[in-house]
């Protein structure tokens, strides 16, 4: 479990650095009065309906038995919850809500991809996007408005970090994922489909791979750097991963990192889903000029920490993404260099090369096709897996990196502050 001398809760420390704007744990009542049970765990459950007038084991049951409705069922209201006894419906619905983050836009891709613009429930926008693939449905989850980092290639980079996502607000994605696409298990929107993969309510985490569901996978991919949110990231995804919860196997939940190295051994043990690490240079300098927290966390740190990643393994592979930019980072003697990394660390890797996304203003263009190819293909032959991503929704500017709402620009002193290699701190 946790290293006991980091707090379990609370806002996170991460040392050096000044954590920006953290969002009070604490539960914050609705306007109305009312809480949103949405993000809580059982036991925070039980104590809510307990501070409410039950007595102690009916709280834990009663508990129990919501936790099971919202996360695994899927129901956004209380009058569905048909083994609570009649009267109590209308006392739960007084006193709780169920909320889902607001949807203020949807757009289709051409390729199929969706986008959604989300709304907090104090007013600040952020992004969701659902992959669809032949075998797979990913969705790209966003755990913060903004970002404290400004790589350079990447949008999101060019928005100062407005608030952390709660674990509702997280956990909140995925269930108005499910509730779009109609994938809750049976009783709810979909009892078709999971009639006829013969799926029963207590199926284990995991369950629900093979058995036609569009969403299979969720990558912590969206705007935000995950685990400089870590305490809520990680309740929102026990909450995905909970067997009786939205039950999917962590096994289908890659988090990824721009390289957050005091964090990431925690990753490993308190959350323990796959890891993606945003190498994109193979040289000091090239890192600390287009993903800045190389000047706190160098390459040689990044790679150890990945090399002791509890739970790495090649049966489970750590994700090395490189996005491919013109005469920056794309040389035959990057790819070799990069082999070589790979190998001194004994890692097991797979290298994910991502075509640079462009965006107005960026100040890089994406290598040429033939480059891409040529720079796979040094590292296939060094036995590593290297496949291109294909760019997916770009033109609802869905795609990687092309993610950022509204105008939450970075002030000029802040990037300059960050540009300096000082605090991450917020613009
Ligand atoms: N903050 C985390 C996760 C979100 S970004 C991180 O940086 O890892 C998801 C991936 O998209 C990262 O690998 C990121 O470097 C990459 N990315 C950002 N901007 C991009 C762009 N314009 N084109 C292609 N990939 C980009
Ligand atoms: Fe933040 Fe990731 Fe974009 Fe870097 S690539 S600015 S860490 S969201």
């Amino acid at each position: 479990m946790a290293d006991t001398n980091l707090p379990a809760s609370g806002p996170m420390q991460i040392p050096g650095h000044i954590d920006p704007l953290p969002v009070a744990r604490a539960i914050t009542p609705r306007a109305d009065g009312r809480t949103d049970l949405i993000g809580l765990p059982r036991q925070d459950i039980a104590a809510l309906f307990a501070q409410a007038g039950l007595d102690a084991r009916a709280a834990k049951l009663r508990a129990k038995q919501v936790f099971h409705w919202l996360y695994h069922r899927g129901v956004t209201g209380f009058e569905a919850m048909t083994d609570i006894v009649r009267p109590m419906r209308p006392w739960l619905a007084e006193r709780f809500v169920i909320g889902r983050p607001e949807v203020v836009e949807a757009q289709l891709s051409v390729d199929g991809t969706r986008k959604w613009l989300l709304r907090t429930a104090d007013g600040h926008d952020f992004e969701m996007v659902f992959i669809p693939d032949a075998d797979r449905g990913t969705l790209c989850v966003s755990s913060q408005v903004g970002c404290t980092l400004n790589c350079r290639f990447c949008h999101t980079g060019t928005m100062r970090l407005v608030r952390n996502l709660t674990p509702g607000e997280i956990v909140g994605q995925v269930m108005l994922a499910r509730d779009s696409l109609g994938e809750w298990p049976k009783g709810a929107n979909d009892t078709r489909l999971a009639t006829m993969a013969g799926l029963d309510d207590d199926e284990d985490a995991g369950s629900y791979s093979a058995d036609g569901r569009l969403l299979t996978n969720i990558v912590m991919m969206g705007m935000g750097e995950p685990l400089y949110n870590f305490d809520n990231v990680r309740d929102a995804l026990k909450l995905v991963m909970d067997g009786d919860g939205l039950a999917l196997s962590k096994r289908r939940i890659t988090l990824s990192t721009s390289g957050v190295v005091p964090m990431m051994a925690r990753c490993g043990e308190e959350i323990g889903v796959n890891l993606a690490v945003s190498l994109h240079a193979v040289t000091g300098d090239v890192r600390d000029e287009i993903v800045p927290i190389n000047r706190k966390f160098g390459i040689g740190q990044l790679l150890q920490a990945c090399a002791d990643y509890p739970g790495a393994s090649n049966a489970r592979r750590i994700t090395f993404e490189y996005v491919m930019l013109k005469d920056k980072n794309d040389s035959d003697e990057d790819a070799r260099e990069l082999v070589r990394l790979l190998r001194h660390y004994k890692l097991p890797a797979k290298v994910n090369l991502i075509p640079f996304n462009p965006w107005p203003g960026a100040p890089y263009e994406c290598s040429t096709p033939e480059r891409i190819r040529r720079f796979s293909d040094i590292v296939f032959e060094a036995g590593i897996s290297a496949p291109v991503r294909t760019p997916r929704g770009r033109d609802i500017d869905a795609a990687c990196g092309q993610l950022k709402t509204a105008a939450e620009k970075k002030s000029r002193a802040g990037r300059e502050r960050l540009a300096a290699g000082d605090e991450a701190a917020p613009g």
